[in-house]
């Protein structure tokens, strides 16, 4: 019996109803297990189900019998309870059957889910676990706080990673290969002779970031927990499971729920005791299939589904969820809320935000506000087909992120204008001399693509886990170039993104040159399920020296955006005013200069495939007083094809009787005044 099919015929159309809605909604936090004293009280939500049994287990895993069954007690809104003492249950595992009788069919459907709401689960996240989570703290844990807290969005530097990437090379010299707990080895590196250079966290710390964003890491269904590291499949994660549990091939043992919950919690102490916060990737747009507990539980309820009974599916993945209905929207903020109360996370990339709406993302930073100030969001406000439930929902898209308080969204704007576009294999991008990308670019520099409100509200990037990687992209629409342009115009790429307003991403393994390339030969480009030889990072290239001066550029460019205010503003009408762009007569060649209060930065950005050269003087101030922009001022040079630093890198000193500058082709340079 296809539990989809009894929605379809009895109840479609009514969940979202506001009748249905004033009878169902259940306000309260107590969904799922609480510790209460000696009790152990247990609350499920399921308004159609005639009877519930609870199952327990001595564990977790699939074929596991049940040692008793334990009957529900249904009350109001549809909520089913009830208790246990704890010395009897706690480490336990659980999950419920759900019997729904159809009058008129004269049917009755039994079926087993695990708790939506789980804290813990066994191996593959079949089951859950009564838990007593205090348990699971590591030390110091009261004290732990998010270390840049205070940060203002544009002043972060995020950096993108898989968990399994950083570690999973065997050269890395990271003993927990694919684990959490390889996040957080220090004093790691890779060396040969005389040559050693720094892996792992020591890297990630060393370039400067100030926050690491982790790809899914709650418990997904794509790779089996049960098989050994090397031979279980790899997956960026996408595919939800039990939303709020960390995922098991992460931890050193997924069979015991605790241990994944321990070692999770033990990465993200150490990564704020090194200064690092965490930003957590999350999927509330879709789950791994139909067939998630919830969707069991309220058969049909937590999908969008069309008058034809066809599942919505904006987000490619075979369904989407119904966040505008009273009971997923909570789920969904509940979920957040637990993530950054309970784990400390400090912050939350929204897969296909789009698909979600403005009045959860208001719930979600309502909620967020009251633990703690500052929690960073961002997500992918792609504009996406799906069929809503509701009328007047308004989807989380970048058009509408004015309509929001404090969400920030990927700004493909500047992605596609630096690279080319992801869509088109070969388009060239600005940094490959595509002047049609100029104007993208020049909006983009001030942190105002034409859905932004302002810069705060932007993600810059030119690459991130998806597509292919930035050096790849290069590689492939300028095919007869050598290595050492492609390293030119990956340099440029970079310094654009870090002198945007806005707040910039970084794809982990692009300040080395990262390529995903199969054992054929071709680049990958989306390397979801592709093996550790695809996507580990490969620290081996930092031995060679054009890779390490591509490192120093990234970190470089990094300290230079840290120590430069002007590439910090927040006010569209201030950095209008503050922009003067000049006229260079090559539309490769981008000239601004940026006013703001004592420091004033002149850069140069140039496309070509030419060097050039340019009279500050006369680009400037032709016409007017020369010397508005000299008059006591003295400029060096901070970043130029070469090199980046907060210090300047050559000793050249530019004032009004020296203003020519000298760009090499495709790179930029930056001066700043002293
Ligand atoms: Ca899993």
């Amino acid at each position: 019996m296809n539990i989809n099919q009894l929605y379809v015929s009895d109840w479609l159309g009514k969940y979202s109803t506001k009748e249905f809605e004033e009878m169902f909604t259940y306000e309260a936090d107590d969904l799922g297990m609480r510790l209460n004293g000696e009790d152990i009280v247990l609350k499920c939500w399921s308004p159609f189900a005639t009877q519930i049994l609870l199952n327990i287990y001595l564990s977790g895993e699939e074929s596991s019998t049940c040692v008793e069954q334990i009957q529900m007690v249904c009350g109001e809104k549809g909520i089913w309870q009830t208790t246990l003492d704890v010395s009897g249950y706690l480490n336990k595992y659980y999950d419920f059957t759900i019997i729904f009788e159809n009058i008129s069919k004269n049917e009755t459907v039994r079926v087993t889910a695990c708790d939506p709401y789980a804290r813990a689960v066994g191996v593959n996240g079949k089951k859950a676990m009564f838990i007593d989570l205090k348990e699971t703290n590591p030390d110091g844990w009261d004290a732990d706080r998010n270390p840049n807290q205070s940060m203002a969005w544009n002043d972060m530097i995020i950096y993108e990673l898989h968990t399994r990437d950083l570690s999973a090379d065997l050269k890395s010299g990271i003993k927990n290969r694919g684990k959490f707990l390889g996040l957080i080895e220090n004093e790691t590196y890779i060396a040969d002779g005389k040559e050693k250079v720094k892996t792992g966290l020591d890297h990630i710390k060393d370039l400067g970031i100030t926050h690491l964003h982790l790809l899914p890491f709650y418990d997904y269904g794509s790779v089996d927990e049960s098989r050994p590291y090397d031979e279980n499949k790899y997956n960026w994660g996408y595919d939800p499971v039990n939303y709020n549990v960390p995922e098991g091939s992460y931890s050193t043992n997924p069979y015991d729920g605790d241990v994944r919950i321990r070692e999770l919690k033990q990465t993200i102490y150490q990564l704020h005791q090194n200064g690092i916060s965490v930003v957590m990737d999350v999927v509330y747009n879709h789950t791994y299939n139909e067939e998630f507990c919830f969707n069991k539980m309220v058969p049909g309820y937590f999908y969008r589904i069309g008058d034809d009974g066809v599942l919505s599916n904006g987000s490619e993945c075979g369904n989407d969820t119904a966040a505008e209905r009273s009971m997923v929207r909570k789920y969904i903020v509940d979920s957040v809320l637990y993530w950054a109360g309970e784990y400390h996370i400090d912050g939350f990339r929204f897969d296909l935000l789009g698909l979600l709406d403005t009045e959860t993302m208001q719930e979600i930073r309502k909620g967020l506000d009251n633990i703690r100030p500052n929690i960073l969001i961002y997500g992918e406000g792609w504009k996406l087909h799906t069929v809503l439930t509701k009328k007047n929902v308004i989807l989380a898209t970048q058009e509408h992120v004015s309509e929001m308080d404090r969400v920030a969204m990927f700004s493909d704007n500047l992605r596609d204008a630096i690279k080319g576009s992801v869509f088109k294999k070969e388009d060239k991008g600005y940094i490959s001399g595509n002047q049609n990308y100029t104007d993208e670019i020049k909006t983009s520099l001030m942190g105002l693509p034409d859905w932004a409100s302002n810069p705060e509200q932007v993600i810059n990037y030119t690459s991130c886990h998806d597509n292919y990687t930035l050096f790849d992209k290069i590689a492939l629409c300028n095919k007869q170039i050598e290595m050492e342009e492609r390293i030119r115009q990956n340099k440029l790429a970079i310094a654009i993104v870090m002198l945007s307003q806005g707040i910039p991403l970084l794809h982990a393994g692009e300040e080395l040159l990262r390529t995903k390339m199969d054992r054929q030969g071709e680049f990958v480009a989306d390397s979801v399920r592709e093996g550790d030889d695809v996507n580990s990072i490969k620290w081996e290239v930092l031995l060679q020296p054009e890779y390490q001066d591509v490192y120093r550029y990234y970190k470089g460019l990094i300290a230079f955006r840290k120590n430069t205010r002007a590439l910090h503003m927040t006010d569209p009408e201030e950095i209008k005013k503050a922009y003067v762009f000049a006229e260079t007569g090559n539309e490769l060649v981008i000239c601004f200069k940026i006013v703001q209060k004592d420091e004033t930065i002149i850069v140069v950005l140039n496309g070509d495939g030419k060097p050039a050269e340019i009279n500050l003087n006369d680009v400037f101030d032709k016409g007017k007083s020369a010397d508005d922009m000299f008059k006591g001022k003295n400029y060096r040079c901070y970043i130029n094809g070469q090199s980046a630093d907060c210090n300047p890198v050559s000793e050249t000193v530019y004032d009004r009787n020296d203003c020519t500058v000298k760009v090499q082709a495709q790179s930029c340079m930056v001066l700043k005044n002293l």
